[in-house]
């Protein structure tokens, strides 16, 4: 046994109405509940957009909802001047557990590279909120074999200058983009060779104790039937879901995956 809680995260990007967000909140405690399932065999994070926090926060607030929730982004700015973005301190405001940094949408569509992802850990980390760091090869890099050293390269470039308290508790999911939203997951043992590289990653620069505690997610197209093989790799503590996410059923039993 790891010791590490395994994580089951809902990334539901930018998707539902507002009143079908709340609904998906309730349902999905509801059937958690329903199903009898146990906070200590794994914790679940739902991550709305923004415009939903302040709900989800009443929401859990309101009803003891064995659910955490974050966001999808966060400005790598403290405020001023930028305009549309969303500070850390904002999160905190709204008590975000976690936030998703470097998701490949926003590398893809808002040019983020590491040391935006760098900037923006830092930024969650100041506020007490844990950031999510996703890192991922497409398939281009992947069919050259270079997805280990690609990988390798994001996660230090995204914890440059953290120290190992900082790095300890931080969560990072490896999401190979050819995997996203194309129901095409990676098999067990792909998943797994990169998620043991990152560990690696960790312990070479951070030390033995970080690496162990450090949870690593993989991410790409899980699904209740396929969540439990990835799990019983030594080296995946939980799944990013996206798709699967908004299902309440489909997520309810990828969290209740044990
Ligand atoms: C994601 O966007 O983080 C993701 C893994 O999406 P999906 O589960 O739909 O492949």
């Amino acid at each position: 046994d790891s010791g590490r809680l395994p994580l089951m995260a809902g990334n539901w990007k930018m998707n539902l109405n507002h009143v079908e967000a709340v609904g998906l909140v309730q349902k999905l405690a509801w059937t958690l509940s329903d199903k009898k399932h146990d906070p200590q065999q794994s914790e679940v994070v739902v991550f709305p957009p923004f415009t939903d926090l302040r709900t989800v926060q009443t929401l859990v607030d309101g009803d003891r909802l064995k659910l955490a929730y974050g966001a999808q982004d966060l400005s790598p700015h403290d405020n001023g001047a930028f305009t549309g973005d969303v500070s850390a301190s904002m999160l905190a405001k709204l008590a975000c557990s976690y936030v998703i940094i470097g998701h490949s949408e926003r590398r893809q569509h808002h040019g983020e590279d590491d040391t935006t992802v760098n900037a923006k850990a830092r930024q969650a980390l100041k506020a007490g909120i844990t950031p999510l760091i996703c890192v991922g090869e497409d398939r281009f890099t992947r069919e050259e074999g270079r997805h280990i050293a690609h990988v390798v390269e994001q996660v230090n470039g995204a914890l440059q200058g953290m120290t190992a308290d900082e790095v300890g508790g931080l969560v990072i999911a490896y999401e190979p983009i050819w995997a996203i939203g194309t129901g095409q997951v990676a098999t067990p043992d792909d998943a797994q060779e990169v998620c043991e590289a990152i560990r690696a990653t960790i312990k070479d620069g951070h030390g033995e104790p970080v690496a162990n505690a450090i949870r690593v997610l993989y991410g790409g197209s899980v699904k209740a039937n396929n969540v439990a093989q990835i799990m019983a790799e030594p080296d995946i503590d939980g799944c990013l879901v996206g798709g699967a996410s908004l299902v309440v059923e489909e997520f309810a039993a990828i969290a209740r995956f044990y």
